[in-house]
């Protein structure tokens, strides 16, 4: 059985998003931004590709703008939103986003821009007063705040009270990005009701292809644009429109179906089963603001590497620590923030389901997964067992 439970790092193409996508392979090539009718024709789709867009997040068309990924519109909300704001400005961050932001909140560092990142607490949660004290100590200053804090991690799936940091932000005048990535498809994002400035999102994690994203633009916000050039998106990101994937990924905001509880229910039975059968196993974050899809859990005094190796023999994909940052075997930065000790820091291993997935999927994942960590445990140096629960 070949199990993909790897879904906060990519979603599989729903089979509707292809069957949209193909004419524009085919017969439907023109380039939208030509004068004559052959392009203005595939232009039509795009306009509807914005609407379906903006529909998905009770946004207008015009506040929706195309990119070539959420890193893309990650670095351009922070970057081109710094600059817009000037000189005398500070960017407010979490320590747990993900690179995108933590690399292009380096380099608003560099520009010259006070970076604050807050910490989280065990739970892997933000404490608000921290942010309001910022905020405060800001606006005594005179500088103006660009506040980008993620709407779900995607390591630990925990979900930040995104209304409560909207409103926060509002009262004290400061700007609200929000990397949304691992949220879209998941929960409902309505924009209305949980005002953001600008939002990031990204195909490939609900089922739309790798290589289009979405950075939202509130009526009223600006940024200065990153990528220049021709005139496409209203100025504010050049580049010939990647037609047949705007397409396919309207089309996955058309069937985003918010499964909570089906999602929820497989991700709860593998979390019970592995409890049952590891009970000393720890489970890495909020539990009660959670997505309904992810379970990030330590197995202490074993290498998240190697379970990770011996599940995929078994035909089992997952994750070690970010998926992004695979190939480095640093122990994860979202949760070491959470002060995880470090005997199971790096026994910590991601899944991540999604509405493809079966509960024979689980069940299947349920019996091969004890019996691999129960091998790796007897070939450890360390455990109980062996008199030695900590490196130090
Ligand atoms: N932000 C978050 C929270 C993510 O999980 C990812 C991808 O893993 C990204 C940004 C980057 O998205 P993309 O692959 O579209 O550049």
């Amino acid at each position: 059985m070949n199990v993909y439970f790897d879904n906060n790092a990519t979603t599989r193409v729903a089979p509707e998003v292809v069957e949209a996508m193909m004419p524009f392979f085919g017969e439907l090539y023109g380039n939208p931004s030509s004068m004559h009718a052959f392009g203005g024709n595939v232009a039509k789709y795009v306009d509807k590709a914005r609407e379906q867009v903006a529909a998905f997040l009770n946004a207008s068309p015009e506040e929706i703008i195309f990119t070539s990924c959420a890193t893309e519109s990650d670095n351009t909300a922070l970057r081109g939103g710094i600059e817009y704001l000037g000189e005398k400005s500070a960017l407010i961050t979490t320590a747990v986003e993900h690179p995108a932001i933590l690399q292009s909140a380096h380099k608003v560092g560099e520009m010259g821009h006070e970076v604050v990142k807050l910490g989280v607490d065990h739970k892997g949660q933000i404490n608000l007063e921290e942010l309001k004290a910022q905020l405060k100590a800001n606006n005594e200053k005179g500088v103006k705040s660009l506040v980008s804090i993620m709407w779900a991690n995607n390591e630990t799936g925990v979900i930040f009270p995104m209304e409560q940091i909207a409103d926060i932000c509002k009262e004290y005048g400061a700007v609200l990005h929000t990397d949304a990535v691992q949220v879209a498809g998941k929960i409902k994002v309505d924009v209305k009701k949980v005002p953001v400035d600008m939002l990031s999102m990204s195909g490939h994690k609900f089922h739309a292809p790798k290589g289009i994203g979405i950075l939202y633009l509130r009526k009223g916000s600006f940024f200065r644009p990153f990528m220049l050039g021709g005139h496409q998106e209203r100025g504010l990101r050049a580049g010939t429109e990647n037609v047949p994937y705007i397409v396919g990924l309207a089309k996955a905001c058309e069937i985003a179906n918010y499964d909570e509880t089906g999602i929820g229910a497989m991700r709860d039975k593998l979390q019970a089963g592995i409890m049952a059968a590891l009970p000393d196993s720890i489970i890495n974050g909020d539990t009660e603001h959670r997505l309904p899809g992810t379970l990030n859990i330590s197995f202490p005094y074993v290498e998240g590497e190697a379970i990770a190796y011996h599940l995929s023999d078994a035909g089992i994909c997952i994750s070690t620590g970010s998926a992004c940052a695979s190939g480095s075997l640093d122990p994860s930065h979202v949760i070491r923030a959470m002060g995880v000790p470090f005997i199971a820091v790096h026994g910590s291993v991601r899944f991540s389901l999604s509405r493809y997935n079966t509960m024979e999927e689980v069940d299947y994942v349920l019996e091969k997964l004890p019996p691999i960590i129960k091998n790796l445990r007897a070939l450890s140096p360390f455990g109980p067992d062996k008199g030695v629960t900590t490196y130090e």
